[in-house]
């Protein structure tokens, strides 16, 4: 459902930086709306090492990715962001003293002022390279993550890919599609040892076709309806599975995509920010955490919190002109009501 919000400031990236930006502006009364092209909260921490431990977040001798970025949401939780998740933000332009930001599911924020915590950019799947993938994926033939297991009641799912994504949707979707076929270019998976040999004796009982050593080769229907895929060996042998929907698991990629488009005089794909305000080369947008760049700058998490005090202490007086700001320790004045 796509959705118009007002809010002072627009975070675009729910990773750990975003995320401490929600505290940071929350503690100085500015209401945040928090945009994530991925469906859950956490950036690189959360996608790419959950159970990896940090060593070097303060205070913090070892923390798990998955368990610093619960503990953020936690911090930054009595401040009520609106956390739009699974859309990216496509476009950003000014409007009168403050921004509109217009999202790739079609919402429109309008704010008074924008934080990039953008990191190295969107998070979105790696597609495979075939012909008309476009015209299945608008249809939901193609897809690269399963949202809602129900649809696929009764259907015929081809699963593509080797890690824990593909082998764990097999086996929870064996029980309920009318068929499940897992195509992997080689023997191996890449999965955990328990959930490869359920894979095997799901195959040795017939509840799970394994199409190995086959790659996909191309997408066949009608009308934007999936009605096969076909797979191809190395060797060129091809063959047609019938499929109403392709789920296709071959990880994540980060793109910057259409942040290179905003005007925000890009150095190497970071943006250059004033280090005091974090301030980008547009007034009233700020650029922090990993996708932020100036002398000095070190691409560590404890940086980028850092970066998010600094620049919602540079924010206020937008949302707050004229209103003196005097700095104050967070003991001393505790956690202001959320607005
Ligand atoms: P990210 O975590 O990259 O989050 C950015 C978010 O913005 C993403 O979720 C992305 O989907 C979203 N986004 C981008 N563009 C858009 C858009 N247009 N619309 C909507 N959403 C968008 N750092 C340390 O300090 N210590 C460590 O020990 C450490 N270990 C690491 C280990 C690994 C394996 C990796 C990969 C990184 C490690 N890092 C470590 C680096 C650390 O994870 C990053 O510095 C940190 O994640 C940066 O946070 P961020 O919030 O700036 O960006």
């Amino acid at each position: 459902m796509t959705a118009v919000v007002e809010t002072d400031v627009a975070i675009i990236g729910a990773g750990p930086v975003g995320l401490f930006a929600v505290f940071e502006c929350g503690m100085l009364r500015m209401k945040t709306v928090v945009i994530d092209a991925l469906e859950e909260i956490g950036g690189q921490c959360a996608a790419l090492y959950p159970e990896k431990p940090i060593f070097d977040i303060p205070a913090h001798p070892e923390i798990a990715g998955a368990d610093l970025i619960a503990q953020l949401h936690k911090q930054c939780a009595p401040f009520n962001p609106l956390l739009m998740m699974g859309r990216r933000v496509d476009a950003l332009r000014q409007e009168g003293d403050g921004f509109v930001l217009a999202t790739s599911t079609g919402d429109t924020i309008r704010c008074k002022a924008v934080v990039v915590a953008a990191g190295a950019g969107a998070f979105g799947p790696n597609r495979p390279p075939l012909d008309r993938l476009a015209e299945f994926e608008a249809t939901g033939g193609v897809r690269y993550m399963v949202s809602r297991r129900e649809d696929f009641r009764g259907k015929q799912v081809v699963i593509a890919g080797g890690g824990d994504s593909a082998v764990d949707w097999a086996l929870s979707l064996k029980q309920i599609a009318a068929k499940v076929t897992v195509v992997h270019r080689r023997d191996k998976f890449r999965c955990a040892p328990e959930s490869a040999a359920q894979l095997k004796q799901a195959a040795e009982r017939g509840e799970i076709e394994l199409a190995i050593p086959y790659q996909l080769h191309g997408l066949e229907g009608e009308g934007g309806q999936l009605t096969g895929v076909s797979l191809a060996t190395l060797k060129g042998e091809v063959k047609t599975v019938p499929a109403d929907h392709l789920l296709a698991f071959f990880g994540l990629s980060m793109e910057l995509g259409p942040i290179a488009d905003w005007g925000l005089g890009l150095e190497r794909s970071h943006i250059a920010v004033t280090p005091a305000t974090c301030e980008t080369t547009i007034p009233g947008i700020h650029a922090i955490g990993d996708i932020a760049t100036y002398p000095g700058k070190l691409k560590l998490i404890l940086q980028g919190f850092s970066e998010a005090a600094m620049a919602a202490h540079a924010i206020h007086p937008r949302v707050f002109p004229g209103e003196a700001l005097h700095f104050e320790y967070s003991t001393s004045k505790g956690l202001p009501a959320a607005g």
